[in-house]
């Protein structure tokens, strides 16, 4: 996250892993659930947005193995 050169895909994953944390935090915290609140319990959004915050966790753990091409020479990875 350093550089300000990250790609969509990169900023999109990170916007949505955040969003995801700040969510489960808040659940954890204060017991609400903001995607469920906005967009109901389980109902289709909520479910597309939780699994899009799933897939975005996915790459996100991906990334710390595999970096994006928009990382070149700036992510270093075991070798
Ligand atoms: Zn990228």
């Amino acid at each position: 996250m350093t550089g300000g050169k990250d790609c969509a895909v990169c900023k999109i994953v990170g916007v949505l892993v955040g969003i995801g944390a700040l969510n489960w935090g808040l659940v954890g915290i204060f017991g609400i659930d903001v995607v469920e609140k906005l967009l109901g319990q389980m109902t289709g959004p909520s479910r597309v947005v939780y699994g899009l915050i799933g897939i975005a966790g996915l790459l996100k753990l991906l990334s710390l193995v595999k970096c994006c091409p928009c990382q070149k020479g700036t992510c270093e990875t075991k070798k």
